[in-house]
């Protein structure tokens, strides 16, 4: 298959592009597009076949649903039933937004789009060009991200054309993405609401528009096999960098100088390695390469650019990778969350 590439601006959407990505959803093709947090990997979310060509293009555990992007509340309430009150006031303070939420799903929703599960995930995406895709589609569009299984999410137009090329019917490149990590998923369908992925959306937020207590859901946190996570997709074993990666964690000092010497160890035995840094220490570290991933004074870039990164690492020809730790203040947990995994929890203390 041909992959069509589309560069759409942002500020001047051009109606045309989207009526022809629209039109290809409805035929029940797939089209990769830009949201706030990563490309989505768009088809036919009603369309049993529609959802069997994603799983197919990404090569995707069909037992790893779904999400189903809207572009308006009632859209929600037609493919849901006993529709809790706090999916109501979660929508009207953070949709559009990287908030998605599981609720009981109806017969309209196939199971080929939930992975077999009675319960659906649903999101309304703050990004113009989603929004309109949706509406040009006259569907609601199931999106996992536009990765191959395995790999980083995509925060570029060309990742997704790296991994999907020939894939699928068409890619609208919208330039990077804002937030970079994937949303923060609730379940509104139990007594106990959890958050099953963290995300740029965090416990506390939930927790002051519904007012009760919202917590993170222990089989993510936990790193034996006992608690399984709730979300089928947290499971899986996420993207690991051919080098082997390991986090440093303690005083900002302390971590400059351990890694300094790790990388010395790994260059007396002839290894090239890479350090994964921030703007406040790049100039610290003598190694091979030595990558920025943002700023401490802004948590919001090192999201942004952790994928994006990670990519870079596997380009280069290194043997290890060294890591700083981002516990930052607010959304530390849903960096550490994706970090962790990458390093297969490889962590030293400083
Ligand atoms: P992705 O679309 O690649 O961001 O992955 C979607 C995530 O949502 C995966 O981790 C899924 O397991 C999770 N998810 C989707 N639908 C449900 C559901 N009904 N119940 C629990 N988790 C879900
Ligand atoms: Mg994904």
């Amino acid at each position: 298959m041909n992959t069509k590439i589309l560069k759409v601006d942002l500020n001047n959407i051009d109606m045309d592009s989207l009526k022809e990505a629209g039109q290809l959803i409805s035929e029940g093709e797939l089209v990769a597009f830009p949201t706030e947090t990563v490309y989505g990997l768009g088809g036919d979310a009603l369309d049993a076949k529609a959802a069997e060509k994603i799983y197919k293009a990404k090569g995707r555990p069909s037992d790893n649903p779904l999400i189903v992007h809207i572009s308006k509340f009632e859209e929600l309430e037609m493919i849901s039933k006993d529709l809790p009150i706090e999916a109501r006031k979660l929508a009207d303070r953070f949709w559009p937004g990287p908030l998605t939420m599981i609720v009981n799903k109806n017969d309209k929703v196939p199971y080929e789009t939930t992975g077999g599960m009675d319960t659906v995930a649903v999101r309304m995406p703050n990004h113009p060009i989603a929004l309109e895709l949706i509406r040009q589609s006259g569907c609601l569009i199931a999106a996992p991200s536009a990765n191959t299984s395995g790999r980083p999410s995509p925060t570029e137009a060309k990742h997704v054309v790296g991994d999907l090329d020939g894939k699928i019917a068409m890619v609208l490149d919208g330039g990077e993405v804002g937030i970079g990590i994937e949303s923060t998923i609730v379940d509104l369908t139990e007594d106990e609401i959890l958050v099953l992925r963290p995300g740029y959306i965090t416990p506390q937020m939930l927790s002051e528009v519904i007012g009760k207590e919202v917590k993170i859901d222990p089989g993510i946190i936990a790193q034996d096999d006992t608690t399984k996570p709730k979300a089928p997709g947290m499971k899986y074993k996420h993207y690991a960098p051919k080098a082997s990666l390991v986090l440093v964690e303690g005083e900002q000092d302390n971590v400059v100088s351990k890694i300094n010497e790790l990388v010395q160890e790994q260059h007396k035995q002839d290894k090239r390695v890479a350090v994964i840094a921030t703007d406040e220490t790049r100039n610290k570290y003598k190694a091979d390469v030595i990558l920025n991933i943002g700023s401490r004074n802004d948590e919001d870039s090192i999201a942004r650019h952790l994928y994006k990164i990670l990519r870079e690492c596997d380009e280069l020809e290194i043997d290890s990778i060294f890591s700083e730790s981002f516990q930052t203040p607010r959304i530390g947990n849903a960096i550490m969350n994706r970090l962790l995994k990458a390093a297969g929890h490889q962590v030293i203390q400083a």
